[in-house]
């Protein structure tokens, strides 16, 4: 049956290109450096071919003993440099291809860094990268695999010009006249017959190849799945994080199940087992038949025209491994071929992936020239979906805020909070609706320089296994007494006295033995200080206080007006009584602003939902002191 998805072999070429260009695009030496050994390897052989049978041929003439000295001594020679220069050129490959699986993995994560939030939170963006890296880590597959076939490639097609350099005379010579019945070997007709003969067993030979190989390619997807499987069982299962777990629940089970299973897909009765045992196994053993049948015509031909004295016995020698190396060499021209064929669908993702066009265009307009430290935030009936969901996150949103006051966001989990800051941060764009600053549309500015307006605390942050101070300012060179004092504003002062390193303790222990392992409140203190030291005109925090306990919380709202200082704060919470201090508190519920006011004014409407949660939150307070 014909596979859809398998591209003709010019749009595979095509496709292997692209992915050469990229490759060559971020490391030209990787591609040059093997590109250099293959020319270099396919060449060099015949060299040694050539001088040797120039040998063979003066020994068996019986002529100049000096002359074959000169020959042996220039062989010798020839032998020594060529092996030098090869063991130099390999060095320089080895060391322009060390850690490639890096380098791969670089590509996709500089476009990562350079695609907008949009793009790499849709689920879609994310599916299509881990299908990517398990079709590299299941089979080899994608531009790892390219690099080896345009070595194979390039390799092949210099050997196929050496080989028919050297090859030539052996059907140009002509046998004796003298030769009696012999002479049938001159006969244009049978020359043909026997170059077709070779070519048909060249080709067939890689065809077969081909075609099994192209099974693998098939089977892909369910390698992939296996793979995913075998890796999350036998590696998440054996990672520390999960060691309580795993024998307090005994899952240890899972990992025994997919490590000794014979039926899996990597067992000895699984998928791949079964293929290799069958047609693939049988295409492998016939093309591995038919190199031999091809050596046995070539022994065969050559012998006979140089037993009917159309060359002497050095040129065998130079024919049989001249004739041998052009037939690997073109056949491995055709396996590559097919390689690059059942490797395009494979690249293909690649390139889908590297080309993904950015979701939220950036306008040019300027900040500075509008905004003249007055900040005026408006919503006006916003809505959005995320992408791939057809539920409205957010349902016809209208709000303003701004100029240095303290909005609360409040509501239920799933309420749409975060999903508001998200759009206001403009991480993406609104489905329907506008949202302006200082009103025009944020989208008129510059992405990068909107993106300096926030200081942001997400809910999931992350802090990197970097000294506490780079954490703070986000770069290696930085102001230290700010970072002290943002660390003692975000309530991390005394433990920060307690590091004997103090900014130049490494978090946690991932890349130094000396880091220290913090505590999800002692991280969040961290990523409120790395916000108050980006000192931009919005603050926002999204749930800053979820991690810490009760009196670190309380410092915190003791200490907001300093903290945020005559900035514009947001303050999401679900906790009500944390939102007293602010100016106005915006009340979500279902994606919809339902209610908007001071605490005093929200409370008097007592059907409310802010006086719902505020009587059940106060309850559960009084329950717990009673
Ligand atoms: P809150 O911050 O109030 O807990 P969110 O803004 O995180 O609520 O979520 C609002 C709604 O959007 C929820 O129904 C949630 O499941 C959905 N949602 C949040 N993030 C995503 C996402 N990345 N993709 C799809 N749906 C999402």
């Amino acid at each position: 049956m014909k596979n859809k998805n398998m591209p003709t072999l010019s749009q595979a070429l095509k496709i292997n290109f692209k992915a050469w260009r990229i490759l060559f695009k971020e490391y030209p030496h990787i591609l040059f450096s093997n590109v250099l050994v293959s020319i270099w390897s396919a060449l060099s052989p015949y060299v040694g071919i050539f001088l040797a049978a120039r040998v063979i041929d003066e020994l068996s003439s019986g002529k100049d003993s000096k002359t074959v000295i000169w020959l042996v001594a220039v062989t010798l020679v020839a032998e020594a440099v060529i092996a030098l220069l090869t063991a130099l050129l390999k060095k320089y490959k080895e060391t322009q291809s060390a850690g490639l699986y890096y380098k791969v993995e670089n590509i996709y994560t500089k476009k990562l860094l350079n695609t907008d939030f949009a793009t790499v939170d849709d689920p879609a963006t994310q599916e299509l990268l881990t299908t990517i890296r398990q079709n590299r880590n299941g089979g080899g597959w994608g531009i790892y695999r390219m690099l080896y076939d345009v070595e194979l490639l390039v390799g092949a097609l210099f050997s196929t010009v050496g080989g028919i350099s050297l090859t030539v005379t052996l059907f140009t010579q002509s046998v004796p006249q003298s030769a009696g019945d012999f002479t049938v070997l001159n006969n244009p007709l049978f020359l043909i017959a026997i170059i077709v003969a070779m070519v048909i067993i060249t080709c067939a030979a890689p065809l077969l190849d081909s075609k099994a190989q192209g099974y693998y390619a098939k089977l892909a997807g369910t390698l992939n799945l296996g793979n995913r499987l075998h890796s999350h069982f036998l590696y998440v299962c054996a990672d520390k994080r999960y060691a309580e777990d795993t024998r307090v629940y005994r899952q240890y089970v899972y990992c025994e199940k997919y490590g000794n299973d014979k039926t899996s897909t990597f067992g000895t009765k699984g998928v791949f087992s079964k293929y290799s045992k069958g047609p693939v196994g049988i295409l492998c053993a016939l093309s591995a038949a038919i190199s031999v049948v091809f050596t046995l015509i070539v022994y065969v031909f050559v012998c006979l025209k140089a037993w009917a004295g159309a060359f002497g016995i050095g040129a065998v020698t130079q024919y049989i491994s001249a004739v041998t190396k052009l037939s690997d060499s073109f056949s491995n021209i055709l396996r590559t071929f097919g390689a690059m064929k059942n490797n395009a669908p494979f690249l293909r993702l690649e390139l889908d992936f590297l080309e993904l066009p950015d979701k939220l265009k950036s306008g040019e307009e300027c900040i500075e020239k509008v905004a003249d430290d007055e900040y005026r935030i408006e919503f006006v009936n916003v809505s959005f979906k995320y992408p791939g969901t057809d539920m409205y996150a957010l349902k016809n949103v209208n709000i303003k805020f701004g100029n240095g006051r303290r909005l609360a966001v409040v509501g239920k989990n799933g309420s749409g909070k975060t999903t508001f800051i998200k759009l206001l941060c403009r991480l993406y764009d609104p489905t329907e609706g506008t949202i302006l600053l200082n009103g025009r549309d944020i989208k008129e500015y510059d992405i990068k320089e909107y993106g300096r307006v926030f200081s942001v605390v997400f809910q999931d942050f992350a802090l990197f296994a970097m000294p506490l101070g780079e954490n703070v300012a986000t770069s290696a060179v930085y102001d230290r007494n700010k970072a002290v004092r943002c660390l003692e504003e975000a309530g991390f002062g005394e433990r920060l006295k307690s590091w004997e390193d103090g900014l130049d303790t490494m978090l946690y222990k991932v890349l130094s033995e000396k880091g220290v392992e913090i505590s999800g409140g002692e991280a969040q203190k961290i990523a409120l200080a790395r916000a108050l030291y980006k000192d931009a005109p919005v603050v926002v925090l999204d749930e800053p206080t979820a991690a810490l306990d009760p009196i670190a919380e309380s410092e915190i709202y003791e200490n907001f007006n300093k903290i945020v200082k005559n900035k514009t704060a947001i303050y999401i919470s679900h906790r009500l009584s944390s939102c007293r201090f602010c100016d106005d508190i915006a009340v979500f519920e279902g994606g919809q602003v339902v209610q908007q006011g001071t605490h005093e004014e929200l409370l008097e409407d007592t059907d409310g939902q802010y006086s719902e949660l505020w009587n059940a939150q106060a309850q559960y307070y009084n329950e717990r002191n009673s």
